[in-house]
């Protein structure tokens, strides 16, 4: 529910969310070998960046060995690169002017790519899908994110090759399934959880290779149509047949699952709904009252004795620890060791990312009323697709100017 980890396979650590495996990737969100891109040009990670030669460069199509949207040799990048990696002040700077790079740089108004008839963002490959984000090779889906392989599906998030499914979470290799979260590659399956190959389920948790259940209990093919039909009829009645569980059936407080960060809430907007919220999240005071081990300004050269010792996030002041994964890669990479703690991080990558909303803004080359996930209180430079297309992808931008990061 609250993991940043996802996967530390094929040499990788840290993802947000993937849709292929990535390898030898670290700290990034959202992956997709439909992007025709690498990943690192999609995220900006400094590693995977670094290793592709392209660096914090905005609007940059089949460009090699540019940092910050200067051109350079080779040998020069690979420099900067390094002392970058050496210097945490330095670091610190370049960050500094990529921000300012990016708040002058030209965006395209939505990232819907060889799509039509879509309303949404991130829609790659899809056609008829509306109020959705981040899908790939769907086909009317609504009201849906992060998935792909989708067929004619409604609320759902996080899914796989699916078709006619309805509010569920974690859908992958399903078939006419209602309110559902993780039956994986299961059919008619309605108001379930974690049912792996199963099909005809009412109610039931944790089956595999079962079918025709209520409640985990099993029934012959005539019986569970027969009182399947009879709950529908009563949870028509009620209202509740077509919705999902409800929140306040969720063992989690809404302020500490992922739902916080695509949707925040305050604390008097979640309880006015009835849910539960957690005081203790907000102020995160781990119990710890040990000493604090202490990061000197190069880390690149530190030895693994770092693991599992307690430091001090330089932002809130809260305990951390490394992990082995983490710091394997950072450590075989040359790369500075974490000095925030991983909420942190993770804010700090969720920042970066657009929201999976959308808002209207008007082109700033042709004025043109246009819709995308870029919020118009950021006040980037937003370009309609056209525009985008003509003056951006197939001419050099005029703002192409170096910047230095001296
Ligand atoms: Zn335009």
């Amino acid at each position: 529910m609250w993991q940043d980890i996802i996967d530390s396979k094929a040499d990788s650590a840290i993802l947000g969310f993937f849709l292929n495996m990535p390898e030898r990737t670290f700290s990034v969100l959202e992956i997709s070998k439909h992007l025709r891109q690498r990943p690192a040009k999609v995220i900006g990670s400094l590693s995977k960046l670094a290793e592709a030669d392209l660096i914090k460069s905005f609007s940059k199509k089949g460009k090699r060995y540019y940092f910050l949207n200067e051109p350079l040799t080779p040998i020069e990048y690979r420099s900067r690169i390094s002392y970058l990696k050496e210097n945490p002040e330095a670091l610190q700077l370049f960050l500094q002017k990529y921000n300012k790079l990016k708040q002058d740089s030209i965006f395209c108004a939505n990232k819907n790519i060889q799509s039509e008839n879509v309303v949404g963002d991130r829609l790659f490959r899809c056609q008829k899908c509306e109020d959705s984000f981040d899908l790939e090779k769907c086909d009317e889906v609504n009201r849906a994110t992060f998935g792909f392989d989708g067929v004619s599906s409604q609320d759902v998030d996080f899914f796989g090759p699916m078709q006619l499914c309805y509010e569920g979470f974690s859908i992958f290799g399903q078939y006419n399934c209602v309110s559902t979260i993780l039956c994986h590659y299961s059919h008619d399956a309605f108001y379930s959880e974690y049912c792996i190959s199963s099909h005809h389920l009412f109610g039931c948790i944790s089956l595999h290779h079962k079918e025709y259940a209520i409640f985990n209990k099993q029934y012959t093919k005539e019986e569970y149509l027969k009182l399947k039909a009879k709950i529908v009829d009563h949870m028509k009645k009620t209202g509740e047949w077509g919705e999902f569980f409800p929140v306040t059936s969720s063992p989690f407080p809404y302020n500490i699952t992922v739902a916080q960060r695509y949707y925040p809430l305050s604390k008097e907007q979640i309880e006015t709904k009835g849910w539960h919220y957690e005081t203790a999240a907000e102020g995160e005071e781990e119990e710890y009252e040990g000493a604090f081990e202490v990061l000197p300004a190069d880390t690149t050269s530190m030895d693994s004795s770092v693991v599992g010792k307690v430091f001090k996030c330089e932002k809130t002041g809260r305990p951390y620890q490394m992990i082995r994964q983490e710091y394997d890669y950072l450590h075989s990479r040359s790369m500075p060791l974490p000095r925030v703690h991983p909420d942190i991080r993770n804010e700090r990558r969720m920042e970066r990312r657009n929201p999976q909303a959308l808002f209207q803004s008007s082109c700033g080359r042709c004025g043109k009323a246009t819709q995308g996930s870029f919020d118009p209180a950021k006040k980037q430079n937003i370009y309609c697709p056209g525009c985008y297309q003509r003056c951006v992808i197939n001419q050099p931008q005029a703002s192409d100017q170096p910047v230095s990061i001296a």
